[in-house]
């Protein structure tokens, strides 16, 4: 049995397997898939969960709480390819149970890609679940990323890109590295945790600096002032999203480009990982789930329904 309301629950062999759950029951074997905050428990007191140490560092760094990291042999973790020490969850019992939490199968500077496993049943994400929001090569989006910013240096400028502080922040800083990069502090704490897994990362914060310079922010809360008074001195201004593919994308943003970098699969890549993965059922979940799950019926012929609570307004740095 599988059933959305507080994460996913899906029970089998007389147990209780629960992904990414809002609130931790203790005879649950509760999964975390990745640091984003939707995908986070809320409360609880002392948790033990299976997830990766990066992801684990990020819960206790943000919900100031220590996490014991645990295993169960029916449970494996994958890469998903989403963000750094993001995991998709093969449960197998009497079925072989794929959740890939938020997944991408793009190779990227700092993360590796989620490969399909054979499954009988797959939960999976429809963020991008519609024919429109097919991504062009990442390598080809990022040098042009770079062009636009190797111009904007050339002239002594300053260009302040838009990205969300876990994921697509450390994307950039690894990828733009040899750049003059100065860094929102939130990012450069996310930087931190990660060097000490080993990434190579930048982690140079925005004090004063002195032009030229590429700032990285999210841009919200307590930062709009600074980054207000750097576009009135002539910054440029970008924004990493793959809701870049969305025609008003640029306007809505106020932002002078918009690069389709996501951290998730494109539709195409949602439907081949589907279809590689050969289950039985599939279950799509988040964003665009509905129209997923039409969409896989029709062109792949395989079972599938959407789980779907309440439709969450989306991210715009997805
Ligand atoms: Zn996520
Ligand atoms: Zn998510």
């Amino acid at each position: 049995m599988i059933q959305l309301g507080n994460g996913i629950l899906l029970e089998m062999d007389g147990c209780k397997f629960r992904f990414d759950s809002k609130r931790v029951q203790a005879d649950d074997v509760s999964m975390i898939s990745h640091a984003h905050m939707d995908h986070l428990p809320t409360s609880f007191k002392r948790l033990a969960a299976i997830c990766s140490p990066v992801t684990r560092d990020f819960v206790e760094a943000r919900r100031k709480k220590s996490i014991e990291a645990c295993s169960d042999p029916r449970v494996k973790m994958l890469e998903a390819g989403h963000i750094a020490g993001s995991n998709m969850f093969l449960v197998e019992g009497e079925n072989k149970v794929l959740y890939t939490g938020d997944f991408c199968t793009r190779e990227k500077e700092h993360t590796r890609a989620a490969s399909p496993q054979t499954c009988d049943v797959l939960i999976m994400e429809a963020t991008y679940g519609k024919p429109r929001y097919v991504f062009p090569a990442h390598g080809e989006v990022m040098s042009m990323a770079r062009d636009w910013l190797s111009d904007i240096l050339r002239r002594d400028g300053t260009a302040i890109l838009f990205a969300y502080p876990l994921g697509k922040s450390q994307e950039l800083t690894a990828t733009l590295r040899d750049m003059p990069l100065v860094l929102h502090q939130a990012i450069a704490e996310n930087n931190r945790i990660l060097m000490r897994h080993g990434y190579d990362l930048p982690d140079t914060e925005f004090v004063s600096p002195d032009p030229p310079f590429v700032y990285i922010t999210s841009g919200q809360g307590k930062d709009a002032p600074r980054v207000e008074s750097l576009r009135k001195h002539g910054a440029k201004t970008a924004a990493f999203s793959g809701w870049a593919l969305d025609r008003n994308f640029n306007h809505q943003m106020r932002v002078d480009e918009a690069f389709a970098i996501s951290d998730h699969c494109g539709y195409d890549e949602l439907l081949e990982f589907a279809r590689r993965c050969r289950p039985e059922e599939i279950f799509t979940t988040h964003g665009f789930a509905r129209e997923l799950a039409v969409l896989i019926k029709k062109t792949l012929g395989i079972d599938a329904q959407p789980m779907v609570a309440r439709q969450r307004t989306l991210d715009h740095f997805c």
